[in-house]
């Protein structure tokens, strides 16, 4: 008899977006012709840099010709655009990451639901909330946690953002293994200063823990005060690994391309507490279970590092933060507190009563689709999300609508 990972039936049903849709769907059979503006999704909306789509075709030309054909590539990436995430994204801040630390995979989301194959699953568990889902489920998935109970799975240590701590989470009040961190934060838009970082930092040395960091939304940073990556934090080297993705910055949700980046002297230990390099699992487990990223795509990222492919990242993140900027100014004028919206294309908004009751008002009187907060864990609770990834036009428009709710 064929016996399932029953770790499975642990999971929550996909209700956040699965719920959104379905309430989605039912306002439109019921409202047909009212056009809804979407201020909830994640996913980018304008095209590829003119760069990428350059690079993008050189590449397919060389794929077409025998004498510049490439098959399978090195799993961990190609040289040309390691060594430029190392130059470019790291060096150039002051952090010391070298090419042969940067794994260049098909995104964050996977190499961020991997990672944890590499630790025992007898760890202690420290996850945001709210945070993006991912991290949560792919260890409820690998046995790491027990089950739910009111929104929140037994064994693990939730680490609460909340408007008491500015959505930066507090450090462990007893000792845990494994700490999620995530900034600028989805959902809250939350930022973390060098400060708080350096914290984390000395904790997790402190502690032998390891902190996987999640960098996706850097490229939204615009304050020169605070820390892109978590290695201008000295000493980050060898408690944490950081995750990067071309998605947000570049539009590559479709494209797929990102990188994990496990610095030489990450450690963690065995069960008799002999460090080993994690850098080398990481490269054994990629080895074994990819063979790596396309080629052209790896092209198209790297052209994002030229100057015309940094003014055009640059535009493109601007754009949307003009997006979150004018959402911002308005929402304030109405009197909401809200999180997020600079150095961020998202904008977490303390809400009266429940986030669905608010999610629901706001899309039956007003024809406006948000994310509600309670669907990224407990403490989202009273929060909705709302994302700078659609038009100025939008964005405005779903402004001139909100302030009819009041
Ligand atoms: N990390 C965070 C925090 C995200 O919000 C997302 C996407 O929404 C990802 C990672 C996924 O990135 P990728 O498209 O590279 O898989």
């Amino acid at each position: 008899m064929i016996k399932i990972n029953e770790n499975y039936l642990k999971l929550e049903a996909d209700y956040l977006f699965a719920s959104v849709a379905s309430r989605v769907r039912e306002f439109e059979q019921k409202n047909p012709g009212r056009e809804l503006v979407w201020m909830g999704i994640g996913d980018v909306t304008q095209p590829l840099p003119p760069a990428c789509i350059v690079a993008f075709h050189r590449a397919v030309a060389e794929l077409a010709q025998r004498q510049s054909f490439r098959g399978y590539g090195p799993s961990a990436g190609y040289g040309f655009l390691r060594e430029a995430i190392a130059r470019h994204d790291f060096q150039a801040r002051g952090a010391d990451i070298s090419a042969d630390e940067v794994f260049v995979s098909d995104g964050a989301k996977c190499d961020s639901a991997n990672v944890q194959e590499l630790f025992a699953r007898e760890l202690r568990l420290a996850i945001p909330d709210p945070v993006y889902p991912v991290y949560l489920e792919s260890n409820v998935m690998a046995g790491r946690t027990g089950v739910a109970r009111d929104g929140r799975y037994e064994g693990v240590t939730y680490l609460e953002a909340t408007p008491a701590n500015g959505y930066v989470p507090d450090l462990p009040a007893a000792p845990v293994d494994l700490i999620y961190l995530c900034f600028p934060n989805n959902p809250t838009g939350a930022t973390a200063t060098r400060e708080q970082l350096g914290n984390w930092v000395d904790w997790a040395r402190a502690n032998r823990a390891l902190i996987l960091f999640d960098a996706a939304y850097e490229s939204y940073i615009r304050d020169p005060d605070l820390p892109h990556s978590i290695y201008e934090i000295p000493g980050a080297q060898q408690v944490a690994i950081e995750f990067r993705s071309y998605s947000k910055s570049a539009g590559f949700t479709g494209v797929r391309c990102a990188y994990t980046v496990v610095p030489a002297a990450c450690t963690a230990y065995t069960a008799d507490g002999a460090p080993v390099a994690l850098r080398e699992l990481w490269r054994r487990r990629q080895d074994t279970k990819s063979n790596g990223v396309s080629y052209p795509v790896q092209r198209a990222a790297e052209a994002l590092y030229g100057a015309e492919g940094q003014r055009q990242v640059r535009a493109l993140t601007d754009g949307y933060l003009a997006n979150a900027a004018c959402a911002l100014d308005a929402l304030g004028r109405l009197g909401y507190r809200c999180s997020g919206g600079s150095n961020s294309p998202y904008i977490w908004l303390q809400v009266e009563g429940d986030s669905w009751t608010f999610f629901d008002r706001l899309l039956q009187r007003h024809g406006v689709v948000c994310t509600p907060g309670a669907g990224f864990g407990r403490c989202g609770e009273h929060h909705v999300r709302l994302s700078a990834f659609s038009s100025l036009a939008h964005t405005r428009e779903a402004m001139r609508r909100m302030a009819g709710m009041h």
